[in-house]
């Protein structure tokens, strides 16, 4: 398939139906929507662009920088320093991942303004109050940059370059900041309140298919992409993150509200024996994370707990299923506005590291509601994130192996054996290599039917004794996609934190893909 005809792709019937005809739309407040989003949409799919990149490379980017740099200078920047022709342009977040400047502490880079900003956070574009009359989340509109508006003020000019823009947003949330949170939040297996979004509370789906019509239904995008940067109960208890998060109090394992219970009851699923076998996993963990051995074995100890509480894998697949239905909301939402969008998701980085997530996640499943895949196989912050990943795992579920056996034992799970020792890992990194291997794997996965474009990781923050990105990191890990087989790539995690002698990188790998594929 040839992918780089996308952007002109006629809207396909097929597209439009394979959105629809998910069950969970059926119930989505979203369609209450439709009849204002698509009158208020006339004409504004004419302004779809023209550009038939040879190759899709988009760039992570927040509106802090088109404030601080000039929107102009900063489109001519990112041609010229990195041939990108897609913005993927954070339109609502409340975190510092994909807005902002750089990461307080970290070094600033070679372009912007050189100070640390703060962040409140919120929609970077505006907000169309009529867009939001079924959802309890209304007042979401970012403070900090006036009126400066992402997709309005940098749309036109982005078009007038050629370039595409798609609306980028992630689930961080600040309930501190959003009136009327709670009516949203999941509700972990004590019945505490989260900070994040329950998949199967219908006011959480209102909330985001009000964003989604209102930025589809408002400005000329060419996409949307979500970043839903979370995993199930399962992996969250038994500490399967590349996050520092042991020693911790107690599990937050979710969702465990009265939507979720009465949901998985309908299916077959007891979600009190659930809610028991998260219990008992949680007080498991505790007990081997305070030195308590049991006298058959770490690992038998815990799979005894699994073949007496089933429920808990049952839960598992109950909450990563319905995450999926909120990619197929979010995608349904957006094609019944536009079906010419092209709608797709961020996979996180911890599919390259954990065997658990990356099971989850299963990308073929993924195809039905999909436009295109970003699979993150970070291979520079790789290092010291999945030297972590792999200190968590070892202190729960593979106590009974060393840390480095449990390292090679991943390696093996994921086809990286050669990579470094757990001692080099943090400042060595992981080789370009990897990144190819996980973009075969996806494209394989979707068998083609959709475009992998892998993100690719420049000055993503790590400690400044750790793997540090350099130009040769990003020209051979581009380069390793592209070899692979991937119609594009995804420069991440935001422009702002990135050098640009480090996009170069990318620039240098398309050209010598060009001249020898
Ligand atoms: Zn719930």
């Amino acid at each position: 398939m040839n992918y780089s005809d996308q952007s002109t792709e006629k809207p396909s019937r097929r597209d439009f139906l394979k959105g629809l005809a998910t069950p969970a739309l059926a119930l989505t407040p979203a369609f209450s929507l439709l009849p204002h989003a698509l009158a208020d949409s006339g004409g504004k799919s004419e302004g779809q662009t023209s550009v038939k990149p040879s190759r899709f490379v988009a760039i992570q980017i927040g509106a802090r920088s088109f404030v601080d740099e000039g929107v102009d200078q900063c489109l001519d920047t990112l041609q010229e320093t990195g041939s990108v022709n897609a913005l993927m342009a954070t339109v609502f977040t409340y975190g510092t991942g994909l807005a902002g400047r750089q990461v307080s502490g970290e070094p600033l880079p070679d372009h912007g303004v050189k100070e640390y900003d703060r962040i409140h956070g919120g929609s970077f574009t505006r907000v169309h109050p009529e867009f939001y009359a079924d959802s309890p989340i209304k007042d979401i509109r970012a403070p900090e940059l006036g009126d400066f508006d992402i997709l309005a003020d940098v749309i036109p000019k982005a078009k007038a370059k050629g370039m595409q823009t798609y609306a980028l947003f992630e689930e961080n949330y600040n309930p501190r900041l959003m009136p009327n949170f709670e009516k949203i939040a999941e509700v972990d297996l004590y019945g505490r309140k989260g900070a994040t979004t329950c998949f199967n509370n219908p006011y959480a789906r209102a909330f985001l298919a009000s964003m989604v019509s209102d930025w589809a239904a408002n400005n000329a995008i060419d996409g949307i992409m979500w970043e839903s940067e979370r995993q199930g109960p399962l992996n969250n208890t038994i500490g399967a993150s590349f996050n520092k998060i042991f020693p911790r109090r107690s599990s937050t394992a979710n969702c465990f509200c009265d939507y979720c219970i009465r949901k998985a009851h309908d299916a077959g699923i007891d979600g009190n024996r659930a809610r028991e076998g998260y219990i008992a996993l949680d007080h498991w963990v505790n007990r081997v994370q305070s030195g308590t051995n049991s006298p058959d074995g770490n690992f038998v100890g815990l799979w005894r707990l699994f073949l007496e509480f089933p429920e808990i894998f049952a839960w598992e697949r109950f909450w990563y299923t319905s995450q999926e239905e909120m990619y197929a909301l979010i995608y349904g939402t957006a094609k019944a506005i536009n079906p010419r969008l092209k709608v797709g998701w961020h996979i996180m980085h911890v599919v390259t590291m954990s065997p658990f997530y990356s099971a989850d996640t299963n990308y073929a499943r993924l195809v039905p509601f999909s436009d295109f895949l970003k699979p993150c196989p970070y291979n520079n912050c790789g290092g010291p994130r999945l030297a972590q990943y792999i200190q968590n795992v070892h202190s729960t579920v593979f106590r009974d192996m060393s840390p480095e056996q449990v390292l090679d034992m991943h390696y093996a799970f994921f086809g990286y054996t050669g990579e470094p020792t757990l001692k080099e890992l943090p400042t060595a990194g992981l080789s370009a290599r990897t990144v190819g291997i996980e973009t075969k794997r996806a494209i394989d996965d979707v068998k083609g039917a959709i475009p992998i474009y892998p993100g690719i990781d420049i000055d993503v923050p790590t400690g400044l004794d750790e793997k540090r990105t350099r130009p040769s990191d990003v020209r051979e890990a581009t380069l390793a996609a592209l070899k692979a087989g991937a119609p594009g790539v995804v420069l991440s995690r935001k422009y702002a934190e990135m050098k640009l002698t480090n996009i170069a990188g990318a620039k240098q790998a398309l050209q010598e893909f060009t001249t020898n594929p």
